[in-house]
């Protein structure tokens, strides 16, 4: 028995540390706690009980889309991102912050415009991004960012 492979993955329901071997990441793994599938193919909604757990304490990536309900282009882009969560899972974890929601997290990030995408690893913000994209250049500027 060897743990040298395991990840750390935070739950998208919970937000509990579950311990997954790397090469089983793909196989669709469930919340050792609630029995949750831990990634759905879709973004997990980010507030102050599962930021850290995902931002820092989760081993793969995380990608924000800080957002409000009143900013248009957001809600354009809106599909273009789920879309990445499918494409991006299991290597990444996206998560979707609402602004007006949880202002404490978007004053602490300073964020000016919307939308805007932070990458997050092991809680350091990497590279950020304002403004629409398309899910084919969502996946690949995270991809290229996650792997510098
Ligand atoms: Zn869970």
């Amino acid at each position: 028995m060897t743990q040298t492979n395991a990840t750390n993955i935070a739950c998208p329901a919970c937000g509990t540390l579950n311990r997954v071997p790397r090469e089983k990441l793909n196989a669709g793994g469930k919340c050792g706690r609630c029995g949750s599938m831990l990634f759905g193919k879709q973004p997990v909604v980010l507030a102050p009980t599962n930021f850290d757990a995902h931002a820092s304490k989760s081993d793969i990536p995380l990608l924000v889309d800080f957002w409000a309900g009143w900013c248009g282009p957001c809600r354009h882009m809106a599909p273009a991102f789920a879309e990445a969560a499918a494409q991006l899972e299991p290597f990444m974890r996206l998560g979707k912050l609402d602004t007006e929601a949880e202002q404490t997290i978007a004053a602490r990030f300073a964020i000016r415009s919307l939308p805007t995408l932070i990458l997050f690893s092991k809680g350091k913000e990497i590279v950020r991004q304002s403004g629409v994209m398309s899910t084919a250049s969502i996946v690949s500027w995270a991809r290229q960012n996650s792997a510098r």
